[in-house]
This record gives C-alpha cells, structure tokens and sequence, in this order.
C-alpha cells in the first residue's frame, strides 16, 4: 500500500469534517495543522445546540445561509476556546474560503492554505492573502481510505 501524503492526510481529514456538516447548501470542512500536527478541525454548523439546516431548512438571507458557523471560522474558534496557537498554522480547506473566513484566516496568523475545490474564489481574497504572504495552494483531494469489502 502506498504511504499517503501529508498534504492528501489532511485534506482527507477536511473531507472526513466536511461529512458532519449540518447545513444542506454546502458541506465544507477544515483542519488547522501546526508543525504537521492536527491542532483543530471544523465543519460548516449551526452553534452548539441550535437547530439544524438539515432538520429545519436554512436561513437564508441575501442568497446566503446566515445560520451557520463557517468550517474555517469553526476551526479557528476550537483553537480560541482550547487555547492552541494559530500563529505559523497551516489550514486544510475542502472549498476556497469566503472573505469573511479569508480576513480571519490572514488576523489569525495562518501562514498557508491550502483547498480542494474552487468555489467563488473572490479577486480580493487571493487579493489579501497575497498581500499578508500567505501561501495559497489548490490540492484537489485524489485519495479513497476505504475499500468496501
Ligand atoms: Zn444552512
Ligand atoms: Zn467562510
């Protein structure tokens, strides 16, 4: 069996996230990673206890659903709540980033991120993390963990 890249490990992981999101417009999931260690992860949901997309439809406002945390803001606030440092971190996406995780992605000190799958890449966004020097690189996911037996 061939050994599985660190950059397909996380990304798989983000996927894995992804599976538990919550909201029926967009599945997305996130892992933030420091030092090739799994600092944090999220998925895109309602806050803790609140009512889901899934069971009550989404809330939609301006063609967006304002219900949800997104999976990169989710992860971010695991590190804010467990006091784990986001400065140098790394961040696995399964989808680009809105600019509102874009602007907390940059504020929090990640140095790299890495997507899946375009989805409305915003001009500003690429915009602003060119200008505060983080690193942006598309690694669509390649790699299958189960096999059905
Ligand atoms: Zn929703
Ligand atoms: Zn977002």
């Amino acid at each position: 069996m061939e050994r599985i890249s660190w950059d397909q490990y996380f990304m798989t992981q983000s996927y894995l996230l992804s599976l538990r999101s919550t909201c029926t417009r967009l599945a997305v999931g996130a892992t933030i990673v420091r030092d090739k260690r799994i600092i944090a992860g999220g998925y895109n949901g309602s806050i803790a206890g609140g009512v889901h997309c899934i069971d009550e439809g989404c809330y939609v406002i301006d063609n967006h659903c304002v219900r949800t945390v997104h999976a990169e803001m989710n992860a971010l606030l695991q590190c804010a709540k467990f006091g784990a440092k986001t400065e140098g971190a790394e961040l696995y996406v399964t989808h680009f980033p809105c600019l509102q995780c874009c602007k907390a992605i940059i504020q929090s000190g990640i140095v790299a991120i890495y997507y899946a799958k375009d989805y409305k890449n915003h001009p500003y966004a690429l915009e602003l993390f060119a200008q505060a020097g983080v690193n942006v690189k598309h690694v669509p996911l390649h790699y299958t963990i189960a096999e059905k037996e």
